[in-house]
């Protein structure tokens, strides 16, 4: 019996493992397909991390040999600091999200988390220190407490009212029906994109991870939502190292660090002031945006 039962429950969390990978990254990531196999080395060690520092490091990537993405690409994120990636739709920001997670290997440099090279340790220990917000929180057809909970088994129904509260979403949980056990999703409750994002924040703090991933993370809400919601992402980044991918510029505003992709490098790099006095691309994408609010 214990021979039988063994091996599926291991199959059994490298299948919850791999079906949270692929949920988180669902909408961030747009992943049209499954990505190639990309295997842990023999010999690879879990990552140790320290403060979270990200490195990449003249990274060459593309999906197809013919059609490079990535072009030399430089940046880091000192631990515990913020980089927003802004540019045009397709230069390629979501690719480095992917490329943090390691869903492909870069063609050539190397992609560093507090020095270890993401090459070297577990995908599992890599999955782990990350947390993502995308802009699409996907909820499952269970309660929301378990929508909460989701990822971390051993989550306690305390922790998940500390990480609700945490989000901001406690009292709207406790005024639906049945509280933490009314029925969310395609089959139950709907709820709006703001209350969809307080979950996956709630979510993220429960998996307290050291790195943060915010793909366009309040682009899909109204503006009034998206500044409350930007405010909990804020405070949730506190303490930890936040990788930003903005469309809208006035929610990177704050990063320590801002930088244009343009023909898969950095196009320009500095803090939003720093940016607006360089009157290059950054500059005129603000004029423009702040012109299109307007008009709104
Ligand atoms: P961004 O997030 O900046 O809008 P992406 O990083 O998603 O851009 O995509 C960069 C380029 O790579 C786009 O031209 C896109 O079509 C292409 N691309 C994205 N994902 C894949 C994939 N899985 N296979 C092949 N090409 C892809
Ligand atoms: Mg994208």
């Amino acid at each position: 019996m214990i021979q039988i039962t063994m091996p599926l429950n291991f199959l059994g969390t490298v299948y919850r493992e791999i079906r949270q990978a692929l949920v988180d990254m669902g909408e961030m990531f747009g992943l049209l397909e499954q990505p190639a196999e990309v295997n842990d080395k023999d010999n690879a060690a879990d990552l140790q991390v320290k403060g979270g520092e990200i490195r990449f490091e003249n990274i060459h990537f593309g999906y197809y040999h013919e059609r490079p993405i990535l072009n030399g690409l430089d940046l880091s994120v000192p631990a515990g600091g913020s980089l927003a990636i802004v540019g045009p739709s397709g230069a390629g920001k979501s690719t480095i999200g992917r490329l943090l997670f390691r869903f492909y290997d870069v063609n050539s440099g190397a992609l560093k988390i507090d020095g270890q090279d993401v090459r070297d340790i577990t995908q599992q220990s890599l999955h782990d220190a990350i947390g993502v917000v995308p802009q699409d929180t996907v909820l499952f057809n269970d309660t929301v407490g378990y929508n909460i909970a989701y990822g971390r088994d051993d989550a306690t129904h305390a922790d998940v009212i500390e990480a609700a509260k945490a989000a901001k979403i406690h009292d709207f949980i406790m005024g639906l029906p049945e509280g933490y056990d009314t029925q969310v999703g395609e089959r139950g409750l709907k709820l709006s994109g703001g209350e969809k994002q307080r979950v996956g924040i709630a979510r993220t703090l429960l998996k307290n991870p050291p790195i943060l991933l915010l793909d366009e993370a309040t682009s899909a809400l109204d503006t009034e939502t998206e500044s409350s919601i930007q405010a909990s992402l804020s405070e949730m980044g506190q303490g930890r190292t936040v990788l930003t991918i903005a469309h809208r510029l006035s929610t990177v505003a704050d990063a320590d660090e801002i930088i244009v992709l343009e023909g898969g490098q950095v196009s320009e790099r500095g803090t939003h002031d720093e940016l607006l006095a360089l009157k290059g691309r950054y500059s005129s994408m603000w004029d423009r945006q702040r012109a299109e609010e307007e008009v709104a």
